[in-house]
């Protein structure tokens, strides 16, 4: 079975071709298609975003697709920044600036009012149109301040009280095993393993 990844990310596709290798699926990326434009991440949710990604690769490509959406929802701001995470600053925001507007945004709020969760949602795609999703959720707390040097965009605010450390204060390997990605790629290892039997047994 070969499969397109809805991604142009190195370290996405990186990540991904070690995970599916061991079910002998062949992994592309969309870098391997160079005509195929951007895809506009324009849903209001992050399963309409992910099933977008990945239903318009594999009709373009006419191979099975597989493409994530994630992001960041904060109670005290009902749900923001949710599919806006990476541009929550503005359209050439970074994480930085990104964090800055977080912790502006919650000046003052208590530690209980401030409980947020990471979402990420994979949509597997057939040629033929039919879709599978999965999804993954991390629950957790805004911290007042940001702490630790690992990971990426709003890691360092992402407390999680079982731990008493912060995402970017655990290792990559502790995050994979509990993180909404994480969660999100074991139940997308199933819908591949049923798609990838599938196809030796038809
Ligand atoms: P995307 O799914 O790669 O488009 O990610 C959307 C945005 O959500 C990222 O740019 C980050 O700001 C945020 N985000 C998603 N997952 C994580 C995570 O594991 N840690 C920190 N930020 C994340």
């Amino acid at each position: 079975m070969k499969l397109v990844l809805a991604t142009r990310n190195k370290g996405k596709v990186r990540e991904m071709s070690e995970m599916l290798a061991v079910y002998g699926i062949e992994v592309l990326s969309l870098d391997e298609f160079p005509l195929i434009g951007e895809i506009e991440e324009d849903g209001n949710t992050f399963q309409e975003n992910a099933i977008k990604k990945a239903t318009v690769t594999a009709s373009l490509t006419g191979m099975t697709a597989l493409a994530d959406d994630s992001g960041l929802e904060v109670d005290y701001l009902n749900g923001a920044p949710g599919v806006f995470s990476a541009r929550f600053a503005g359209e050439d925001s970074n994480d930085l600036a990104n964090n800055k507007k977080l912790l502006e945004l919650l000046t003052g709020v208590s530690p209980e009012k401030r409980t947020a969760r990471f979402q990420c949602v994979i949509a597997v795609a057939e040629p033929d149109g039919a879709v599978h999703t999965a999804q993954g959720t991390c629950e957790g707390v805004i911290a007042s301040e940001p702490r630790g040097e690992k990971g990426f965009g709003y890691d360092p605010l992402f407390y999680l009280p079982e731990y008493g450390k912060t995402f970017a204060e655990i290792d990559l390997e502790l995050k994979n095993q509990i993180s909404h990605r994480g969660r999100a790629l074991a139940g997308a290892r199933e819908i591949l393993a049923r798609l990838s039997n599938e196809d030796k047994e038809g």
